[in-house]
């Protein structure tokens, strides 16, 4: 089955472990028709995230290695991992300027000012709460005020939140806020994207829900991407079947990819 991973992070990612030579030759053992490296750039009022600036020489030429190596073989794509871009839209702004890729994911990491949603101590239903209200209110206005491609792993707390719960909370209890979300998806072509990290963190699944799929494809979205959020070798592709599975089970029949920024479809 064709498939291609979006959502990589090689080591130009502050988090990364993934050689890009490394990256390549396992999208290859796993079949894949293509990989893109979705370096991390994540924005705060202080601009206090300057990883990605560090390394921004080095990532065309290899970029260009990894596409002269491979020529047919594998579509090798530039992406790039906004955390939620609207907390400083000044950088934000300064970065798109200049900035060539063939795709944009939007992500939200941190509650705002910068409370990073890995290290809270969810000990409540209310702790939970607090966090999935907070979340969605800043996706909505991610959404609003940015251009991006691709809306990167919906249930991302979900992951996390294992202390507080027994078993996976169901995000069903936040549909009103998700809805909303889901419709300006669809309307501006925003690809929701089914990320598998989920599997070997707490939740033990892809995500998001299927329902979630489902709501977004009833609101016109045609757009869903797969991405493993791979920062280390074993999770490249990781789970692809099972997102697959959930993808056609929503009523897709197809996945996409992105070109300069130009959405392509490949049927599943
Ligand atoms: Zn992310
Ligand atoms: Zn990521």
């Amino acid at each position: 089955m064709a498939y291609c991973d979006l959502h990589t992070h090689s080591y130009y990612s502050f988090d990364g472990k993934i050689h890009p030579f490394d990256l390549c030759a396992e999208a290859c053992r796993h079949g894949l028709f293509g990989v893109a490296m979705s370096e991390h750039y994540d924005f705060y009022a202080d601009d206090s995230f300057i990883y990605y600036s560090l390394f921004a020489e080095g990532r065309d030429p290899m970029l260009a290695r990894m596409r002269s190596l491979y020529g047919d073989r594998l579509k090798i794509w530039k992406g790039i991992e906004l955390g939620q871009p609207h907390y400083n839209l000044k950088s934000y702004r300064e970065l798109m300027r200049d900035l060539k890729c063939d795709l944009i994911i939007g992500s939200i990491h941190d509650l705002p000012p910068k409370e990073n949603i890995y290290r809270i101590d969810y000990r409540s239903q209310a702790d939970c709460d607090r966090v999935f209200e907070c979340y969605f209110a800043e996706m909505a206005k991610m959404i609003e005020l940015c251009d991006f491609d691709i809306l990167a792993h919906l249930d991302y707390p979900v992951r996390v939140m294992g202390g507080a719960f027994e078993y996976a909370p169901e995000l069903q209890r936040y549909e009103s806020l998700i809805r909303p979300i889901l419709r300006t998806c669809a309307e501006r072509e925003i690809a929701l994207e089914v990320n598998t990290a989920g599997l070997h963190k707490w939740q033990k699944r892809p995500g998001p829900a299927i329902w979630v799929l489902e709501a977004y494809k009833a609101y016109g979205g045609q757009r869903i991407t797969m991405g493993s959020d791979a920062h280390r070798i074993e999770h490249v592709a990781r789970g692809f079947d099972w997102a697959a599975d959930m993808i056609r089970e929503a009523g897709f029949d197809h996945i996409t990819y992105f070109e300069e920024r130009r959405p392509k479809f490949i049927r599943i």
